[in-house]
């Protein structure tokens, strides 16, 4: 995998977050802090994934419909420019569900079973015998995303890996039968922390297990999240040598801390004992607060103005319809359906 990006080269970017909730701190780290710097050297797009929200909420679509203003205003208050980036909405862009038709012809049932990512979301999910069809094929609707922008580079966290590799699988595919190359392969963008674990350190933190700190959580909330971090269980007195490894308050402050020197300290204090729990989580609660508070406010300034955000979503889509309509229609004349 190759993770060098070249400035010099023409990469295109696409990234997408599921309408399922407000966006986390996994996302912030995983994801967004990748587009806010790539969205000054390249043509990047943002979609806002609701279609595939409903994949697994089709009987609760209120879930998803309720989140889709939430998700853009999470991406304005980071900084995410809708004048350097475009913003759409998946289900505004017909091209995309399109796609996926004509995609889904390429792939085979087994293989969507293999994939990890789905076969372990499914396990989590308890769906029992009743996996909504459009679950299982929702690798093939990002392929769509994907492709439908002939995005080269995708920054995301790694859970999406296999979808990528999925993509660039349905991308060869599709050439082959077209006997050109109409689509472009594209690679993950990986940034500094892949996975950002929920407080007990054991899943990823995630939208749909409700175990996050959100980019608009309250002092209070934040506050809480932090106190109930796993650390070392056997760190029981604070001049007790402590662990570092799976100790969620250290892999935070990796994760946000700016000062990597401090944080060296602090482990290697830890580490030799002398220094409690109680302190490490007060030094990575202030990083936190201080982090969150500006993207807060200026999160609750874009969620007043309701008619703003849907303005750059819709503005967005336009552009996009246009885009993913031209490789729509190549896609169509490479299986012979282009008569008129
Ligand atoms: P859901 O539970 O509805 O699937 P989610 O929290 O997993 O929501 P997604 O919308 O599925 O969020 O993911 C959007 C992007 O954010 C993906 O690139 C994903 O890899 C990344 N991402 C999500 N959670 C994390 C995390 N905890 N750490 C790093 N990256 C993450
Ligand atoms: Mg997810």
């Amino acid at each position: 995998m190759n993770n060098q990006l070249d400035p010099n080269k023409k990469e295109k970017v696409l990234t997408g977050d599921r309408a399922t909730g407000q966006l986390h701190l996994g996302h912030y780290v995983g994801s967004l802090q990748q587009r806010i710097s790539l969205q000054d050297q390249y043509e990047q797009t943002i979609l806002v994934a609701d279609l595939q929200g409903l994949t697994d909420n089709g009987h609760n679509p209120k879930k998803v419909s309720s989140n889709i203003l939430n998700v853009v205003a999470d991406y304005l208050a980071v900084g995410i420019d809708p004048n350097k980036t475009t913003i759409c909405l998946q289900s505004a862009i017909p091209a995309l569900s399109e796609l996926t038709m004509y995609y889904s012809n390429l792939v085979s049932v087994a293989r969507l079973q293999r994939n990890p990512t789905v076969k372990n979301e499914i396990a989590g999910k308890s769906f029992g015998a009743s996996i909504p069809t459009g679950f299982l094929t929702y690798p093939i609707s990002q392929a769509a995303d994907i492709t439908a922008f002939k995005a080269t580079l995708v920054p995301v966290g790694d859970d999406q890996l296999p979808m990528i590799e999925q993509t660039n699988e349905i991308v060869r595919k599709l050439n082959n039968v077209a006997g050109e190359e109409i689509l472009v392969e594209c690679r993950p963008l990986l940034s500094k922390v892949t996975r950002l674990p929920s407080m007990d350190g054991k899943a990823k933190m995630s939208k749909s297990m409700g175990n996050c700190i959100y980019l608009g959580s309250s002092e209070k909330e934040i506050s809480k999240a932090v106190k109930s971090m796993y650390t070392d269980p056997n760190h029981l007195k604070i001049e007790d040598p402590g662990q570092i490894e799976g100790n969620v308050v250290f892999t935070y402050l990796d994760a946000f801390h700016p000062d990597v020197a401090y944080v060296a300290d602090l482990k290697a204090q830890y580490q030799a004992g002398g220094l409690g729990d109680g302190t490490t989580k007060k030094i990575l609660e202030e990083c936190l607060q201080e982090t969150l508070k500006p993207i807060r406010e200026a999160r609750e300034g874009f969620t007043s103005d309701k008619a703003q955000l849907i303005e750059i979503l819709k503005a967005g889509s336009e552009k996009s319809k246009e885009e993913s309509n031209q490789v729509l229609n190549d896609v169509k004349r490479a299986f012979g359906l282009d008569l008129f």
